[in-house]
């Protein structure tokens, strides 16, 4: 299998050559109390992700090893308590509803304290170089897309199983044991206190794929770095009044742009772009232009599988599959932006 050139680290963790980063993580000594304020473990929290930082620098340049592992708390763990902290005032993603998920307060996801999926199996109809990829498909989003094709999880939060850490860590074990090359979280927005306790619970070295909208939150963001190996993100559109209108979210670009900004940075992205019926101008075009320009060295996947399920039928405009000419602009507006590594 010859890998991606713009997926260089996931390649090493994935045939075992380099520790996926949330090993560093786990290997980095952070001494905290988890009863001092959330301000405090952020200040902790910024220290200890500059020791992260030199020893991932380090270790991919084999100038060092990874440390055995410690008997203290790490900067791993340190990531968890503050997510579990914020679940008080939940700002895990943009919408920032501000409520006690603890309490089982509900926000816009609607999503408690408690996570669910609805599947985990070894998915073999992902990129190649993913497969066979280890999902775990959360329920309940972030978003409200008219035209979503896994709206019966997705408006349903409390259907499917309860997320087990230790339960999924086993599970995860067994599939990479399977030929797992990764771990792919679907729809993590609304859970990543869950995410991060499974992967805690891990005794493998696995890529760890952070399947996602990217509508998370600032705060997230920097939690998720020294976790995510790739992002497995979605740019679904080229403007705000087309975001705000089918998936019923506010500042889009702002914030979708700034996180693949910062994943660029920190991880490495296979970024999907799903092609929507006369939505070439607005979205597609600016999207792929946004790419070329910020973050060009990702991997590229042009999606022209577009169906109008769930609510679609009420956008008459949404209510088609794409014609074979949108398929062909789609792709020649592509080629011309000069991106390197494109998946049709
Ligand atoms: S994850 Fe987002 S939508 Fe869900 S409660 Fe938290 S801030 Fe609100």
């Amino acid at each position: 299998m010859k890998y991606p050139v713009f997926l260089r680290r996931y390649e090493m963790v994935a045939t075992n050559k380099l520790p996926a980063r949330y090993m560093i993580t786990r290997s980095v000594p952070v001494s905290f109390d988890k009863g001092v304020s959330l301000e405090e473990l952020w200040e902790m929290h910024h220290s200890g992700m500059e020791e992260y930082r030199l020893v991932l620098r380090s270790i991919d340049t084999g100038t060092y090893s990874l440390r055995p592992s410690i008997s203290g708390p790490s900067l791993f763990d340190l990531k968890v308590a503050i997510l579990e902290k914020m679940l008080e005032s939940c700002c895990f993603c943009e919408h920032r509803c501000g409520i006690n998920r603890k309490y089982n307060e509900k926000g816009y996801c609607r999503v408690g304290a408690v996570s669910r999926y609805a599947s985990e199996f070894l998915h073999r109809g992902e990129e190649p170089e993913l497969v066979p990829s280890h999902t775990i498909f959360f329920t309940g989003c972030v978003f409200s897309c008219a035209y979503c094709q896994n709206w019966d999880i997705a408006t349903h939060p409390e259907k499917g199983k309860i997320a087990d850490p230790m339960e999924l860590a086993r599970s995860i074990e067994i599939r990479r044991r399977q030929g797992a090359r990764n771990v792919n979280f679907v729809t993590p927005t609304p859970h990543p206190h869950t995410v991060l306790n499974i992967i805690g619970n891990l005794s493998v070295n696995i890529p760890v794929i952070w399947n996602s909208n990217m509508y998370h939150s600032q705060e997230v963001k920097e939690l998720l770095e020294g976790v995510v190996d790739m992002y497995l993100a979605d740019l679904k559109y080229g403007n705000d009044r087309c975001a705000e209108k089918y998936s019923k979210v506010h500042d889009y670009m702002q914030v979708v742009t700034g996180n693949l900004t910062t994943a660029y940075s920190d991880a490495e992205i296979l970024l999907r772009h799903l092609v929507l019926p006369g939505h070439l101008h607005c979205c597609t075009m600016p999207a792929v232009k946004w790419v070329a320009e910020n973050i060009p060295h990702i991997r590229f996947n042009l999606m022209f599988q577009y169906n109008p399920h769930y609510l679609a039928h009420m956008y008459p405009e949404m209510n088609r599959q794409l014609t074979a000419e949108e398929m062909e602009k789609a792709m020649h507006m592509v080629i011309s932006s000069g991106l390197e590594d494109v998946l049709f």
